[in-house]
């Protein structure tokens, strides 16, 4: 049998170039807006500077209207030097983990950027709420429903908001796909599968390890396909089965699913499926509805996205995602809205994977109602 070649996360998505384009947002007013015309734009402060804070959401926030890199926080001072020189961050606004909490008296930092293992988020989180900050977490939210709880309750507590870094609210494809699937411009979904594979690397990173990743493909990209079922739908799953993939490898994969299948039932009777791998190569979303099928391919990329539908080419600019996501939740915070990619949805997912899990172990239908 062929091997693929190992890719990483940086091979299969790229970084597309800004575009204005406004997307449609709906806002309630619910939080009191916390700036006073001080500065026009909030400064963001990166926790862990990983592959994806180095690649991806610090290049973005040198495009970013309403918010800016003004400070990080890093476990490794080797990297602070070329931090410092490209981002012009003053010393003053570079903390390690240690002594993070004392973010808390600077005023160049409005918004903590939770970057780190998914194990760390809830910690961090609250540790920023607690020192009056803005949280922006990675997603998955946490590895429990107790986790993200806690994390809701200390950014109420603290009176500040919470953002999950859910990119795809903030991209027009994805965005196309919930208007024709909830607006039932095809009639009806009928059927609604989604998958997102690649084959992962190096076998000693935390992504592998279970303590620190919380499992394998379904924390790490198979959430892009319940996000995508949930969005496209409008609606959430009512019960759910899974099943684990064989091992190919058993060492690399030893603690965690090499890849899963797993099918959500929907409360008006359809059934949506999803699968997720760290050793194939797929990228989709698609909706098989009573008057034809839209779909993406690939879906959940940084660019590159692609989609039709029976009258075409889905056509939009491409867009800089994560600008587009960190602007609208930093507008959110200056207008007191809620930011609408928030801690309760992050916290459903993450209610959801631990349920897949469940009916992956257990062989049986696991009931979300
Ligand atoms: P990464 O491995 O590249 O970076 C992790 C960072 O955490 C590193 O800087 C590392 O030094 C630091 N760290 C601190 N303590 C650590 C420990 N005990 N073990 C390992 N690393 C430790 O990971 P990444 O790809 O940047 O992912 C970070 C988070 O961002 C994850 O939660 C991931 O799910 C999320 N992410 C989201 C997207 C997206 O498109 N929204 C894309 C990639 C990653």
């Amino acid at each position: 049998m062929p091997t693929r070649k190992p890719i990483s996360r940086r091979d299969f998505v790229y970084q597309a170039g800004l575009t204005g384009l406004a997307l449609p947002f709906s806002h309630s007013k619910l939080f009191t807006p916390t700036v006073k015309n001080k500065k026009d734009k909030l400064g963001i402060a990166l926790v862990g500077l990983g592959g994806y804070a180095t690649h991806q959401l610090a290049p973005a926030l040198l495009e970013t209207e309403h918010c800016y890199l003004a400070g990080i926080v890093t476990g490794t001072p080797s990297k602070i030097p070329d931090w410092k020189e490209k981002y012009k961050i003053p010393d003053a606004n570079i903390y390690n983990y240690e002594n993070f909490d004392t973010i808390r008296d600077n005023k160049d930092i409005d918004i903590v950027y939770v970057v780190l293992p998914n194990s760390m988020h809830a910690e961090f989180t609250i540790r920023a709420a607690k020192a009056g900050k803005h949280v922006i977490c990675e997603k998955p939210m946490a590895l429990t429903v107790e986790e993200c709880d806690k994390m809701i309750k200390a950014c109420k507590d603290a009176n500040v908001q919470l953002g999950i870094g859910y990119r795809l609210h903030y991209e027009p494809f994805n965005q196309e796909m919930v208007r024709l699937g909830t607006q039932k411009v095809y009639g009806n979904i009928e059927k609604l599968n989604a998958g997102f594979a690649f084959t992962i690397g190096d076998p000693k990173q935390w992504r592998l390890k279970k303590a620190m990743s919380g499992g394998g493909p379904l924390q790490d990209i198979g959430i892009y396909c319940i996000q995508g079922i949930c969005y496209t739908t409008g609606m959430e799953p009512v019960a759910v089965r899974a099943t684990e993939g064989p091992k190919k490898d058993m060492e690399k994969f030893k603690e965690v699913e090499e890849s899963l299948t797993w099918e959500f039932d929907m409360p008006n009777g359809l059934i949506a499926k999803g699968k997720c791998s760290y050793s194939e190569s797929y990228n989709f979303l698609r909706a098989e509805a009573a008057k034809g099928t839209f779909e993406l391919s690939p879906a959940y990329n940084y660019g590159g996205i692609q989609g039709k539908t029976p009258d075409g080419a889905m056509n939009f600019p491409r867009v800089n995602q994560q600008a587009r996501q960190m602007d609208a939740m930093t507008e959110a915070i200056k207008k007191g809205e809620k930011i609408r990619t928030g801690g309760e949805m992050g916290k459903r997912d993450v209610k959801l994977i631990n349920a897949v899990y469940e009916a992956m172990h257990t062989g049986k239908t696991i009931s979300l109602v």
